[in-house]
């Protein structure tokens, strides 16, 4: 089974990327900020939560996220892999999908990080604000925040699998294309 962490800062391109990795390699995507969305949208009582941390640009608790994350992939078993984007984005967050995965005899394959400045985040995610819809798209204090946030609670994961030895760094400035091969590089040298 190959399992991904498409990792970085918001709107370094993880959701561009995976669903074309979806395409390549079958796997199932989970955006945790997908099925915040979805929540959201129908107002259930997990979207409403949600919703007071993701206007701020806060992260939703580790509880509320890890038991999210894992109902999506135990309803998906039968799969051939998934891709985790936008999570884990903290260090418990990490410890819990390592577990999770450990008792159904599966393991994260590898952790692909996409690397951005944040002058290009910025501009990426206000550019993304304008037709996304996305009210932390619009806003520059909100934007700061989340990547703040990244900065601080986040970007510590990669050390984590780091230290595994399942980090992998991709520069993600480029055209779409150009970083999707670097990423498919980078697969290939994973699954060997
Ligand atoms: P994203 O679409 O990945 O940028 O996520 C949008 C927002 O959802 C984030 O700014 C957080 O508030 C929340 N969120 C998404 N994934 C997580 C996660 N793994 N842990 C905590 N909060 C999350």
């Amino acid at each position: 089974m190959l399992n991904l962490i498409l990792f970085g800062p918001p709107g370094s391109g993880k959701g561009t990327q995976a669903s074309k990795l979806v395409d390549k390699y079958s796997l199932l995507h989970i955006s945790t900020g997908d099925l915040f969305r979805y929540n959201m949208k129908n107002d259930t009582p997990l979207g409403i939560e949600a919703k007071s941390y993701i206007e701020k640009g806060d992260l939703v608790p580790d509880s509320v996220t890890i038991n999210m994350l894992k109902a999506k992939v135990n309803e998906n078993s039968d799969v051939p892999g998934y891709i985790f984007d936008g999570f884990p984005r903290t260090i418990a967050q990490a410890e819990a999908l390592d577990n999770f995965l450990a008792k159904k005899d599966l393991a994260v394959s590898g952790l692909l990080a996409l690397d951005v400045p944040d002058e290009e985040l910025i501009k990426r995610l206000l550019e993304r604000g304008k037709d996304s819809g996305r009210a932390d798209d619009q806003d520059e204090n909100i934007i700061a925040n989340r990547i703040e946030t990244y900065n601080n609670e986040t970007a510590p994961v990669f050390g984590f699998y780091e230290k595994q030895k399942r980090a992998n760094k991709v520069d993600g400035v480029g055209s779409i294309e150009e970083i999707f091969e670097r990423l498919c590089a980078m697969i290939f040298w994973m699954k060997r």
